[in-house]
């Protein structure tokens, strides 16, 4: 089990498969081998046929094309945890078009060809982003300069970057970091192809800049790097020789402090009701402690960015911190390696998570005071190859109100849902991947109904958001309190709502029919892709049809994209052949955020939902009960107005609310 929840979780990271939910993730986790490299091992060989692609799950690879006309191998690229490669020869059916080797111990996942292919069949999202992943390789190797051998007499050489390679270090390996310009490093080579050099001037620029750097090599000739060593090398680094001293963690945390925002100061750890002593005076306990200072930060910076998760990530030679905003992970620092062991601890002491177990995964909750505001983050640590990988959940308990109006931008569909919640009795299905924001949706339906005449029970894992006069229960698997069980008693304790946070099991879904048809209005979540499909999702739940049609009022499918920075926003003049794709007019103009400071750079500033509802009727309750086909009660539902989600994306889109690639990221457009 922990090996499958452990897999889940490294597939989560990785770009090609984050449109997939958990249940598809446990699905394709099966089908993974996994593989371990040491360094400096070839993983595929250029000109050898492909059979299987490759998901890094921890190390590092590079992937090298050979150059005929120099007889060198050029680097094309550097992937680390997350990145997959081997995945055009899949594609194309010809032979591999690169070498990899690992030039870390690297652990991978590898899926075999007739599984990658029912993958892409299945999972029409997948298809996607593998098309992104090819388009950006091509531009890679397209902007990747072609190496040549070059004389040091005509590289810029900067005193502040020589100095990266120490002589001895230099001399033995044969290269020279010269200088520093488009956000890379020069690095010159007598070798380009040796990779313990490589490896090393890596660990000399994260030494020195704290961070790593992309390195563009060239070649110089073995006489041209002597002379150079022994004439001029000596002249420009002689007035030079003091050495930066390496960074100190109390420097670092000195230089963070200035980013502190005014938020900590009022921020308190709640020890939960349970403990009577209550509030740990965090601001007393903080004086001089560094680590605790760092966590408070991480922890701060997170709030203040607005970040839904915080990822505190042991690498093989630094901790990264990342964390994800809008829906997007981002590092956000790199720290060094000697931090992990004490911050990690300091985040499992204040989830309350057994400090001395490292080997098993935990989970755990913290609860934070700002003021009158109060976040809760749900905690998990995983073992990883280099150490506890944790990741931090943070669930703002004030969001509540979000209201439906706000989540739904566009009216009709707004009136649609209106309708739907305000029926007496049946199921309100809401259906979406991971992070799409179905509890958001679910929360701002019970708030809009929530009404002192009426009894509503939940049942949530977690509970994510307090609602007023709502009775919330939590569950604990531990000790047998699931979500059927929960159900269950509730059904005798006389409720007219019933909001089960998500339909994972037979037996809850039977029970929530069950619930429904006795005269409750029950809201859940279930994973579907799309409105439609979900009736086929219960079905093979083991829902029989005729009770599904009975007693389903509708389903919202939904999907979150990133709001076009309000700021930055501008408009442009698309590409036609973008328009025709998409199936918009000619002339249609369409809007982006040019990067500013309120949206760091990123051109978007929060989410907008994007909704695919399909309200019940005659026709389609006698195509359910009858076990029609997906595809026939989707003509069903479009032809009584129902809105595909590609379309809704359209109206999003037109309306200069987001962009699109945040409609192909998310959104999977057909025909
Ligand atoms: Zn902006």
């Amino acid at each position: 089990m922990s090996a499958v929840m452990d897999r889940v979780s490294s597939l989560k990271n990785t770009e090609l498969f984050r449109a997939l939910e958990d249940g598809d993730l446990e699905k394709l986790s099966t089908k993974l081998r996994e593989r371990v490299y040491p360094p400096n091992t070839a993983i595929v060989r250029e000109g050898a046929s492909g059979d299987a692609m490759f998901i890094i799950k921890n190390g590092q690879v590079e992937v090298k094309k050979r150059e005929q006309n120099l007889g060198v191998d050029l680097t094309i690229a550097t992937l680390g945890m997350g990145a997959c490669f081997g995945e055009m020869a899949l594609l194309t059916g010809k032979p591999r078009s690169a070498t990899v080797i690992a030039i870390a111990a690297t652990e991978l996942f590898v899926l075999e060809k007739k599984d990658f292919d029912s993958l892409l069949l299945e999972h029409p999202s997948i298809s996607i982003s593998i098309n992104k992943i090819v388009a950006e390789r091509i531009e890679e190797m397209n902007t990747q300069k072609t190496m040549g051998v070059v004389s040091m007499q005509t590289l810029r050489l900067d005193p502040d970057f020589i100095t990266v390679i120490p002589e001895p270090i230099a001399v033995k390996y044969k290269m020279l970091a010269t200088s520093y310009g488009n956000g890379s490093l020069t690095l010159a080579m007598v070798n380009p192809q040796d990779i313990l050099a490589l490896d090393e001037a890596r660990k000399l620029i994260k030494a020195k800049f704290t961070k790593s750097m992309a390195i563009d090599q060239v070649i110089v000739t073995d006489d041209d790097f002597k002379q150079f060593m022994e004439g001029e090398y000596k002249t420009i680094t002689k007035p030079l020789v003091e050495e930066k001293p390496e960074v100190n963690l109390d420097d670092f945390l000195d230089s963070m402090d200035h980013i502190q925002s005014d938020i900590m100061k009022d921020v308190e750890f709640d020890d939960g009701q349970e403990d009577d002593s209550g509030i740990t005076d965090l601001a007393r306990e903080a004086e001089g402690a560094p680590i605790i200072r760092l966590t408070n930060n991480i922890i701060a910076m997170a709030l203040k960015k607005g970040a839904s998760d915080i990822h505190i990530e042991p690498m093989e030679r630094g901790l990264r911190v990342r964390y994800r905003i809008d829906g997007v992970l981002r590092e956000e620092m790199m720290l060094p390696k000697k931090v992990q062991l004490p911050l990690i601890s300091r985040v499992k002491i204040i989830s309350k998570l057994d400090i001395t177990e490292r080997r098993l995964p935990q989970d755990g909750r913290i609860t934070i005071k700002l003021g009158s505001k109060s976040v809760d983050f749900r905690v998990s640590t995983v073992p990883t190859k280099f150490g506890e990988k944790i990741c931090t959940r943070i669930l703002d308990k004030t969001n509540t109100t979000m209201g439906l109006d706000k989540l739904i931008s566009h009216v009709p569909v707004l009136d649609l849902v209106r309708d739907m919640i305000k029926k007496p009795y049946g199921i309100i299905y809401v259906t979406g991947p991971t992070g799409s924001g179905k509890s958001t949706t679910l929360y701002s339906c019970l708030a809009e109904i929530n009404d002192i005449g009426v009894n509503i029970s939940t049942v949530e894992d977690p509970v994510e958001y307090d609602l007023e006069g709502v009775n919330q229960v939590q569950v604990n698997s531990d000790i047998g309190l699931d979500f059927a069980r929960v159900l269950r008693a509730f059904l005798r304790q006389d409720p007219d709502i019933i909001l089960v946070g998500e339909t994972r099991d037979t037996e809850t879904a039977k029970i929530a029919v069950e619930a429904a048809l006795t005269g409750h209005l029950v809201f859940t979540t279930l994973h579907a892709n799309d409105a439609p499909s979900t009736f086929m999702r219960l079905t093979e739940m083991g829902i029989e049809p005729f009770l599904i049609s009975t007693s389903v009022i509708g389903i919202v499918a939904q999907r979150l994209v990133r709001r076009i920075c309000g700021k930055c926003k501008e408009s442009y003049t698309p590409d036609p052949m973008i328009l025709k794709y998409l199936g918009l007019s000619e002339d249609t103009i369409l809007h982006k955020g040019k990067g500013c400071d309120v949206c760091s750079g990123t051109g978007y500033k929060g989410r907008v939902g994007v909704y695919e509802v399909l309200m019940i009727n005659e026709e389609l309750r006698h195509l359910i009960a009858e076990g029609a086909d997906t595809l026939a009660i989707r003509d069903a539902a479009v032809r009584s107005g129902m809105k595909a989600l590609k379309e809704y994306c359209l109206i999003l889109l037109t309306e200069g609310l987001t962009t699109v690639d945040e409609v192909l990221r998310t959104v999977a457009v057909q025909n």
